[in-house]
Order: structure tokens, then C-alpha cells, then sequence
């Protein structure tokens, strides 16, 4: 062929790291055949789907069947009676959000992914280390980024002041709390900071809240609108996956203010309803249902209790860091534990040792950008029981 490709797609590094780490075990398991090994490096949800979410896909699904309540393509921003139920979930929080601010979509990844085709060539800020996707779309447009650091000093939360360059420079701002992979979570005093710098800069805030459900302090805010302004800078991400174990089932939401406007007075809301209207057709009837019945009183309750669960498991981890005096972020607002490797170790050379010497499974932090090196992740979403067996390994090694 002689056809030409998106040659921005050259500068997106390989992502080696899971397989890596599988290459690692794989290894090491046929070296050591028989050893038991435990896995704390899942950032997927483990639990089952709560009763009240499966009823309800169930009972959607028998109505797809039915040619009286048969339902073709879903409305591409979601069916009213979803939108309403994320409205009701922000008034828990005091946020009033319009229904036509509210875009329901197959996850946080994809409009995370996609929110890259509405905004033009503009300076692009990312905490380092974080979720990979904000770093890997922004390349693959062609967009140059500044990457500001997370460090035990800022307890992994980089600060505005940390923003070099031109600081009047409006930016695109990707802001993760409580973040992936470091747990740590943004107060509302330091996300005041952030909102107070998108509005004197002119900036837009993408603020990724895919593990809002695990705070459980009082001031860190759940969702970016708690904070006096953000309607004015925001668009906020968030998911069913963390909250009610949709990985696998697909469905999220974003919610892009009316009042955002670009230098140009275009309006964000339309154009990323244009935009999913021209490429989405919308999350399938029984997703939509299943996740209405999440968002209930008795869904919360019990997407709640399975929370709980991997939080009980993240105290253990926490526990044992703390008897250790290991330095570590998250764990108490996030399924992820966030360690500093013990003396001094590199993230890969923790992995090994974690490996050969107690047969545990864990995230290089490396991995997640520069900034990670040095750090490692552990994350909450093994069973109770496993998780018991490995912090009595880690006690014992550490
Ligand atoms: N945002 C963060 C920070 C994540 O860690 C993840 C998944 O691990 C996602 C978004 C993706 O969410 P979804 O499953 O809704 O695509």
C-alpha cells in the first residue's frame, strides 16, 4: 500500500510492563515449580457483580426479547433514566449538573482516549507517574507534554507551582484523584489551588475520578464540581468499573459543563456531543439498566459492601507498611498501596526480590512513568484470605 499512517503513533513507547512482569512469573514459576504465588499486582475488580445490578441486566435483557419493549440504538448520550440517576448521585455530593451535561458512554478509558478529538494543539500538563491513557492519546495527536512530578515531598500530588514554562500559558490539565497507580487523593484545599490556576490561566481541567467511590475522608472531595469554580474550567470522568465492578460490563460517564467555552466562544458541550454522536452509538440497554440499578439506595449499599471488602485488605497491607516504617501513598481513599521500595531498591529489583523471596506479585511503580522508579504497587483487589498469606510473607521479608 501507499498509503500514509499517523506517524505521531512512532513516539508511543511499547508497553512492555505487564508482560514483563508475566514473562517474570512465568519464569520463575518453572524454575520453582509447586511455589505458591500471590498476586497483588490486579488492578481489575475481583468481586462479583452485585445481586441488584445482575437483576436488573437480567430483567433488561428479557426485555429486549419482548416486542413490546424492545429497544434498537440507545440514545448516543445515554437514555434519560440513566442521565437521572448520575444527576441524583452528584446532588449526594451538593453538585447540580443540567441532564445535558451528563454524557453516559462505554467507560472512562474510551472518553478519556477521545477526549483528545474535540481540543486543538494546546500545552498539556500530566502528573507523573499516572494512568497511562492521558500520556498515549495526547501522542498519538501529536501533542507535546509537560510532565510534573509526584515525589515523597509533594506526597505524590504535584501542586500548580510545579508548572514550568510560560505560567499564563492556558493548558489542558489531567488532574487523577484518587490516583492510579499512588492512591494519593487531591483535598479540597489543594484542588481549590488547581481550579484557581485553570480560571486564571484560561485552562481546561480533565479530572479523572474513576476511584471517587473509595475515599473515605471527609475533605477530599468526590468529584471536582465540590470545588467553588470548576464548572467554569472542568470536564470530570468517572466510572462504573471501580465502583460497581463493571470492567468487564462497560459503562461510565463525563460530564462536560455548559459554561465551558474555548478561546473562540465555541461551547465543549456541543462539540463533544457532536462528537459522539458522529462516532458513538451509544452503551446497550441492559449496561444501562444494570447501572441505574447500581446508583439505587440498595445498589449503593451493596456496591459499597464490596468496596469495603478491598478495603479491609488494603488496611492489612497499610499495617504492615506502617510497622515497617515503609513510606507509602494510598491504600485508605484507594484500592492502590503505593510504597517506597526499601533501601533504595529500583522498582524492578523490588519486584524480583518480592518475588523470590515471598512469592508475591506486585506493580513496578517504573512502570508508570519516571517519577515511579523507586516505588512499587500493591493493590487491594486480591481475596482477604490471600491477602492474610502475603502480609505475613511481607512481614516477615520486610
Ligand atoms: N481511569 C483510571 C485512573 C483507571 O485506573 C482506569 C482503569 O483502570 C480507568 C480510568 C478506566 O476505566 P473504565 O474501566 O471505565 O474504562
Amino acid at each position: 500500500m501507499n498509503i500514509k499512517i499517523n506517524s505521531n503513533f512512532k513516539n508511543i513507547k511499547e508497553t512492555y510492563l505487564f508482560s514483563e512482569i508475566s514473562q517474570r512469573v512465568k519464569r520463575y514459576s518453572e524454575a520453582n515449580p509447586g511455589k505458591d504465588i500471590i498476586r497483588l499486582g490486579i488492578g481489575d475488580v475481583t468481586l462479583p457483580l452485585p445481586s441488584v445490578v445482575t437483576s436488573a441486566m437480567k430483567i433488561a435483557a428479557g426485555e429486549m426479547g419482548e416486542q413490546k419493549t424492545f429497544r434498537g440504538y440507545p440514545p448516543e448520550s445515554g437514555y434519560p433514566f440513566l442521565k437521572s440517576a448520575v444527576q441524583s448521585h452528584y446532588q449526594r455530593y451538593g453538585v447540580s449538573l443540567d441532564i445535558s451535561e451528563i454524557f453516559i458512554s462505554d467507560g472512562a478509558k474510551s472518553d478519556l482516549g477521545n477526549l483528545v478529538d474535540i481540543l486543538g494543539s494546546n500545552k498539556v500538563i500530566i502528573p507523573d507517574p499516572v494512568y497511562p491513557v492521558y500520556v498515549d492519546s495526547n501522542l498519538m495527536n501529536g501533542n507535546n507534554i509537560s510532565l510534573i512530578s509526584g515525589s515523597k515531598e509533594n506526597g505524590f500530588l504535584p501542586m500548580p507551582d510545579q508548572i514550568t514554562g510560560d505560567a499564563a500559558e492556558p493548558a489542558v490539565i489531567y488532574i487523577c484523584s484518587p490516583n492510579n497507580p499512588t492512591g494519593a487523593a487531591y483535598n479540597s484545599e489543594q484542588l481549590a489551588k488547581w481550579v484557581e490556576y485553570a480560571l486564571g490561566t484560561g485552562s481546561l481541567i480533565i479530572y479523572d475520578s474513576a476511584y471517587e467511590a473509595f475515599i473515605t475522608q471527609d475533605d477530599l472531595p468526590h468529584s471536582i464540581y465540590e470545588i467553588k469554580g470548576a464548572y467554569e474550567c472542568a470536564v470530570e470522568v468517572c466510572s462504573f468499573s471501580k465502583f460497581a465492578g463493571f470492567t468487564g460490563v462497560r459503562c461510565g460517564w463525563t460530564i462536560v459543563p455548559q459554561k465551558l467555552t474555548a478561546d473562540d466562544g465555541t461551547s465543549l458541550n456541543k462539540m463533544w456531543l457532536r462528537r459522539q454522536s458522529t462516532k458513538f452509538n451509544g452503551v446497550s440497554y441492559p449496561v444501562q439498566a444494570a447501572a441505574e440499578a447500581a446508583l439505587t439506595p440498595e445498589g449503593m449499599k451493596q456496591c459499597l459492601s464490596n468496596i469495603e471488602y478491598y478495603r479491609r485488605n488494603a488496611a492489612l497491607i497499610g499495617e504492615v507498611l506502617d510497622s515497617k516504617g515503609i513510606f507509602y501513598t494510598g491504600g485508605r481513599n484507594s484500592p492502590y498501596i503505593w510504597l517506597e521500595c526499601p533501601d533504595k531498591m529500583g522498582s524492578w529489583e523490588f519486584f524480583d526480590m518480592l518475588l523470590n523471596k515471598a512469592q508475591i506479585v506486585g506493580t513496578p511503580g517504573e512502570g508508570f512513568g519516571e517519577a515511579g522508579e523507586g516505588y512499587f504497587r500493591i493493590t487491594s483487589f486480591g481475596t482477604y484470605e490471600n491477602t492474610v498469606r502475603a502480609c505475613d510473607r511481607l512481614r516477615e521479608i520486610l
